[in-house]
């Protein structure tokens, strides 16, 4: 007996369609085969869970079925007329699980979209995996000539070479579907095409299943994974690695797999796209009489020349010393933000000379307008200007 769609979706019956979709969506992630190798249950319930929100998505079928059950579908008119699924209706689901597992059942289920003939052999694609690697901001920058990954992934049966048999034995055109996939079922008075109970859907069957994989083709193993970081990578770059996902079922596709860095924050540097921002702390009489600074950048140490009377606030660019840029050529730049390092404290030789200073640029007690005033009051515009 079908089991009430509803029930099968685990929701009320006055569940909203985004609740359906919600629903179908959690189901259909769980149940996806790609997760679960070689469950039978686990297919069926997926394609259960398909077939009733192919229907309760659409508002004319659930009208139908609320008020008939099972038996009212297949629309008006006398026996016969066959119910199928829209292919369409899966379209963003598609993209959803498509970007998980590379999609392969969908088209194993509903066929190749207007064409209507599937493929008989159950290839299916195989799923697509993503690693998340952290990455120091140095790395980040200046690449990495080689990283070696350990993935764990389903590959190819050694033993039956991914055809799933037993050596000198090899897979049938299912009996019970010939090959199509899909068999009629009589629901009341009509018809119904729905996966093949046999070969669940794949159109063929294996009589002497490889011991090894169990007639899967595939065994799951952990493989070193080798390849090179590009300079400029950031925090979210996606690096896709073709076919080193895992292995197709029955001849399928290999997936990719999709490296995602994170990049450690350096707290000299704040990064910009491809370009680097950093504070740089400057003796206030080098800003006042002008002269060179040794600066460290990220390629090793430069020299910056400082006008006289540069201002405290003052940002001094320094051309392509930032991010290599990842699909260009060259680099960013670096933009050194200047700072006033005011003394805490000073030698009383010190003292007097700054003090000379302050007298001769004018008052004893007017040094709010004085040299001095300039010079430590400007800290306040000395922030980092963004
Ligand atoms: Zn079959
Ligand atoms: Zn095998």
């Amino acid at each position: 007996m079908k089991r009430d769609y509803y029930e099968v979706l685990g929701v009320g019956k006055e569940a909203s369609s985004d609740e359906l979709k919600k629903a179908y969506r959690k189901l259909a992630m769980e149940l996806h085969p790609d997760r679960n190798p070689g469950n039978k249950e686990a297919e069926e319930q997926f394609k259960e869970a398909a077939e009733a929100y192919s229907v309760l998505s659409d508002g004319e079928k659930r009208k139908v079925y609320d008020q008939f059950g099972h038996a009212g579908l297949g629309g008006g008119g006398g026996g016969g007329q066959q119910f199928q699924f829209d292919p369409n209706q899966f379209a963003d689901f598609e993209d959803i699980l498509g970007s998980f597992f590379g999609g392969g059942l969908f088209g194993d289920l509903f066929g190749g979209g207007g064409g209507g003939r599937r493929r008989a052999s159950g290839e299916e694609r195989g799923s697509d995996l993503q690693y998340n690697l952290k990455l120091s901001f140095r790395d980040a920058l200046l690449g990495k000539e080689v990283v070696e990954l350990s993935i764990p992934r389903l590959e190819a049966c050694d033993t039956c070479r991914g055809s799933g048999c037993e050596a000198g034995t090899k897979a049938e055109t299912c009996p019970q579907c010939r090959g199509a996939g899909q068999v009629a079922v009589r629901q009341g008075f009509f018809q119904m095409l729905t996966p093949c109970p046999r070969c669940s859907g794949k159109g063929r069957v294996i009589p002497k299943p490889c011991r090894d994989c169990k007639g899967e083709g595939r065994i799951h193993r952990k493989s070193k994974v080798s390849f090179k970081v590009p300079a400029g990578v950031d925090r979210g770059t996606r690096l896709r690695l073709q076919n080193q996902g895992e292995v197709g079922r029955f001849g399928g596709r290999t997936g990719d797999l999709y490296v995602v860095f994170d990049v450690e924050p350096d707290l000299r540097y704040e990064r910009d796209g491809s370009d680097l921002h950093q504070r740089l702390e400057v003796a206030w009489p080098l800003l006042v009489i002008g002269g060179s600074l040794d600066v460290e950048t990220p390629y090793g140490m430069d020299k910056i020349k400082l006008a006289p009377g540069t201002p405290a606030d003052h940002v001094v660019k320094l051309q392509n010393a930032g991010v290599p840029r990842l699909q260009a050529t060259g680099r960013g730049d670096l933009y050194l933000h200047l700072r006033v390092a005011v003394p805490k404290s000073l030698t009383a030789e010190q003292r007097d000379l700054v003090e000379q200073l302050r007298r001769s640029f004018g008052g004893d007690d007017e040094a709010e307008e004085g040299f001095l005033a300039k010079v430590f009051g400007s800290e306040k515009h000395g922030k980092k200007k963004k």
